[in-house]
């Protein structure tokens, strides 16, 4: 991931609803990589509920964030965040190339089917 979500956050939800990956949850939600991904073998969902990242605030599953590289030319939750605390995670950047490849893996059917 190169985005994160910060404690600033106020629960707003406006991110959420963004994010093509469906990549940002709840605080306390259990997630699942194959939520508003691709990621199904011969129709049927193989992956597993995961325990969630954060209790109180949003989060972001960096293992689905692709920086919205595939859909957008800019980070969706950064722009649409009303107190700023989806930031650039310096600690943990990403190449385009890399962002592309993970594109791929979480939308193209046919690496799968
Ligand atoms: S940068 Fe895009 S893909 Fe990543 S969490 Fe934000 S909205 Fe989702
Ligand atoms: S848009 Fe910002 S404040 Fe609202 S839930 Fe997302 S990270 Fe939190």
């Amino acid at each position: 991931m190169s985005i994160k979500i910060t404690k600033e956050c106020i629960n707003c939800g406006a991110c959420e609803i963004e994010c093509p990956n469906q990549a940002i949850y709840e605080g306390g939600k259990a997630w699942k990589m194959s939520d508003g991904t691709s990621l199904k073998k011969n129709g049927k969902d193989f992956t597993i509920f995961q325990k969630p990242i954060k209790q109180n605030i949003y989060f972001i599953v960096s293992e689905k964030c692709t920086e919205c590289v595939g859909f957008f030319d800019k980070p969706q939750c950064i722009e649409v965040c009303p107190v700023n605390c989806c930031i650039l995670d310096k600690k943990n950047e990403e190449t385009k190339k890399y962002l592309k490849k993970k594109y791929f893996f979480l939308h193209k059917k046919k690496i799968y089917d």
